[in-house]
């Protein structure tokens, strides 16, 4: 057993070691002044110290950033204004630029976000269509090494990795985009009050950025959303599910979309290195899953392809036991895109196998994709520009 999680430990910092290559730029601005979004509370109060102020000022100030969503010291009314001019010299509150955005005919929003070194990726907000709420679609990446067939992100070779800031920073930027911050009467916000990593890249090769960032969204004096409310979803990263189970404990959605491994092998190339049954096995062992807090099992509906009722019924033995949903997604199309999508009746037949085997199955109703804002249809323009240096 220890042998085993000896292993597992070692391909972890493999993994870490390789991403690490795929770095964000540093915190730094041209100018000299230092970004406050995207460091820890204990990293805010090093550079708080650096203009010799004291560790009770984070909280403040953490409160004025996370849970007000100020973008300006000015606007910091319960500091006295020398300290706020003295922060304004020395640091920012950073958001990303809003390079284009696009309102789809569902009122589904796309962002183009530009980072400081003009690195681009997108984010969706996708407004729930019954009730006042809605879930933003966060990137981790600016592109993607895993190349699933099926996926557009996946034709952007990776450039790099987004960093915590930018991360948070997309989620912050859509708030002010929607204006969805504490209104001063105290009112929260509830439009964009659920997260879903599940927009350009694979979160879990960027693990130790997500984490930061997702650590940072969940803390309870600052924007306080609920594990609950996030959803991280990969395409079956399994050394990494553990770590990202024990440490955040927000739920899970794993991309299966094949049970047999040679197909998964050619959908989702990871799968050679990380076959369907020590995916399965990750999941089972994924801590707080409950019949309350169900994995999701992401399927995306490949016309002819994956969509049989023998693959249906394949599905329900292999995930049998685990607290579970299948999200079954009618492929979205892109410019090139190898697949059609699966008929509505190839889609009704495939989901009632899974029912009656006692899980739900909901059909994702495709959202954005006028504006190519759908599952899968992300893509920037963004290249490498440097070689990455070596490892
Ligand atoms: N890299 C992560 C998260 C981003 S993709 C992952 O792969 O899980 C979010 C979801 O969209 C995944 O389930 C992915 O498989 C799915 N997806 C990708 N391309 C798609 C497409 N063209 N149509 C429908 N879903 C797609
Ligand atoms: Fe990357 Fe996910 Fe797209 Fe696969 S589906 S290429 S892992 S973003």
């Amino acid at each position: 057993m220890s042998a085993a999680l000896d292993l597992s430990e070692a391909e972890r910092s493999r993994i870490l070691a390789k991403t690490a290559r795929f770095a964000p730029p540093p915190a730094q601005l041209a100018d000299g002044r230092r970004d406050l979004v995207g460091l820890t509370r204990d990293e805010l109060a090093a550079e708080l110290a650096t203009i010799g102020e004291a560790p009770f000022r984070v909280k403040q100030i953490w409160h004025w950033i996370y849970h007000q969503g100020v973008t300006d010291f000015a606007g910091m009314s319960s500091i006295a204004r020398p300290l706020r001019e003295k922060l304004a010299q020395r640091f920012v509150i950073g958001r990303p630029d809003i390079a284009t955005q696009q309102t789809s005919s569902d009122d589904t929003r796309k962002f183009l976000f530009r980072f400081r070194d003009g690195q681009e990726a997108e984010t969706v907000y996708i407004p729930d269509r019954q009730e006042d709420r809605g879930a933003v679609c966060i990137s981790s990446q600016v592109g993607c090494t895993l190349a699933c067939r099926f996926c557009h992100t996946g034709t952007q070779a990776l450039v790099r990795n987004l960093g915590a800031a930018e991360i948070v920073g997309q989620f912050m930027a859509a708030r002010d985009a929607y204006g969805e911050w504490p209104s001063p009467k105290g009112e929260t916000p509830r439009l964009l009050s659920t997260i879903v990593l599940m927009g350009m890249g694979e979160p879990l090769y960027n693990y130790e950025n997500v984490a930061r960032a997702m650590t940072i969204i969940m803390d309870n004096e600052g924007i306080a959303l609920s594990r609950r409310r996030i959803t991280l979803s990969t395409s079956g990263v399994v050394p990494m599910m553990d770590r990202a189970g024990a440490e955040l404990g927000v739920n899970l959605a794993v991309s299966l979309h094949a049970v047999r491994d040679a197909l998964r092998d050619e959908l989702v190339p990871l799968n050679r290195k990380y076959p369907i049954a020590e995916l399965v096995a990750a999941c089972r062992r994924y801590p707080g899953a409950s019949n309350a807090r169900r994995i999701t099992f992401e399927y995306v509906m490949l016309r002819g392809i994956n969509d049989s009722l023998a693959d249906a019924r394949e599905l329900v033995r292999l995930i049998a036991g685990i607290p579970a949903k299948v999200n079954l997604i009618p492929f979205n199309p892109w410019p090139g895109s190898p697949y059609e999508t699966s008929s509505g009746n190839a889609i009704d037949r495939f989901a009632q196998v899974v029912m009656d085997a006692g899980y739900s199955a909901p059909v994702r109703t495709p959202r954005g994709r006028d504006i190519l804002a759908a599952c899968g249809q992300l893509r920037t323009e963004s290249r490498r520009q440097h070689a990455p240096p070596t490892a």
